[in-house]
């Protein structure tokens, strides 16, 4: 059977550096708040180009943390609201919800499955205080209209980069481009811990210390607390295995891109819609190759039927979850349909060539009869 997602072959790519990175921590004695998260920090500052990186303990709560910083600041307050793509995962519009903000959905565009950015316009309010922008599947969205826009009305660029670590626009890594942005290094994601860990980049040094120090309990100086903060930490093994593959991501990815263009080359199905590729490769890590058919269960069906694992990125949107019955009466016709049509098929930097073939032939030979 071709697997969806290999974890253990993954990281047993890195077996010996990992090890040995993660036997210094044990040995050490110190597992929260040492070394090794100070120098994960930095190194994804590097990476990234960003002022400021601080470790947390996963995705949704970089993203929690954004939003609750501002709050603090002053700069939100509970009722305003935040643009979010309708077509993403719910993680991005708990972030929002969770700091008692009004998430408001925007449809994406059909070939990019991102937020469209030309309608994000029609949504802003009196109340707007953000946009969050999700760089769903890893690819990125951004434009240089887009900053403008936001600059004009004042509202903060937000980036969920839980998928698309690496992406490049203009020059520009994701994570550096808005004001601040999460990250997600469940085991899953482009550059996976062995466990949960996120992070947030700012660029802001006010924002950046508020958001650890609500990390923190709410603190900065021991004892002494600033707000009812919590506590969100990357503990320091995950720091060390992260520090230690973040070396390899830019390989990994350029993996990924190598079999998502294989798999746009040679999959001829007419059946079968092919995800777009970006006229800039950069502009895409491919944590995810998502193809659309009007026949998605029947087709997946299949390629269970002929050893090939398949997941669906996303069934149900965030608006139509029974946790967000306030939404659940909204259409968003292009979000979807497209939840109705998606399919994810395997890639991984570790797949086969010949795995990868497989899967083509297979695709190609589904017939709806
Ligand atoms: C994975 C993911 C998250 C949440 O990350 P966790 O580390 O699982 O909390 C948020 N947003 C998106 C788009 C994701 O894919």
């Amino acid at each position: 059977m071709i697997k969806f997602l290999d974890l253990q072959k993954i990281n047993l790519t890195y077996q010996d550096q990992i090890e040995a990175r993660m036997l210094t921590v044990f040995r050490r004695g110190w597992y929260l708040l040492g070394e090794e998260v100070v120098n994960f920090e930095n190194s994804l500052k590097s990476y990234i180009q960003a002022p400021h990186v601080i470790g947390v303990a996963n995705g949704l709560d970089a993203l929690r943390l954004i939003f609750r910083a501002y709050i603090e600041m002053g700069v939100m307050k509970a009722g305003d609201e935040v643009i979010v793509p309708a077509n993403t995962y719910i993680a991005s519009v708990l972030a929002i919800s969770d700091n008692d903000l009004i998430p408001v959905f925007c449809e994406p565009n059909e070939s990019t499955f991102n937020i469209d950015i030309n309608q994000i316009e029609k949504h802003i309010t009196a109340r707007t205080k953000a946009i969050l922008l999700v760089h769903l599947y890893g690819r990125v969205v951004f434009s240089e209209g887009l900053a403008q826009l936001a600059a004009q009305k004042g509202l903060k660029i937000i980036e969920d980069n839980a998928q698309a670590i690496g992406a490049v626009w203009n020059e520009i890594k994701t994570g550096a481009l808005g004001d601040a942005a999460g990250f997600s290094f469940y085991p899953g994601k482009n550059l996976g811990a062995l466990g949960d860990g996120g992070a947030v980049s700012c660029k802001d040094e006010s924002l950046a210390k508020t958001i650890r120090a609500i990390a923190n309990y709410g603190s900065n100086q021991k004892y002494i607390n600033m707000y009812k903060g919590l506590n969100s930490r990357l503990d320091e093994i995950q720091a060390a295995v992260l520090d230690e593959k973040l070396k390899f991501i830019d390989q990994d990815n350029a993996r990924r891109a190598e079999i998502a263009l294989y798999y746009s080359a040679h999959i001829t199905n007419k059946q079968i819609i092919l995800p777009e590729h970006p006229l800039q490769q950069e502009e895409h890590v491919w944590h995810l190759y998502v193809i659309r058919t009007k026949s998605r269960d029947r087709l997946q069906q299949y390629l269970t039927d002929n050893g090939i694992q398949t997941l669906i990125h996303y069934p149900i949107p965030p608006h139509k979850q029974a946790a967000y019955k306030e939404y659940n009466n909204l259409t968003f016709p292009i979000t979807e349909q497209i939840h109705e049509e998606v399919l994810s098929l395997p890639i991984s930097p570790i797949l086969l060539d010949s795995e990868v073939a497989t899967i083509v032939d297979s695709l190609n030979n589904f017939r709806l009869d």
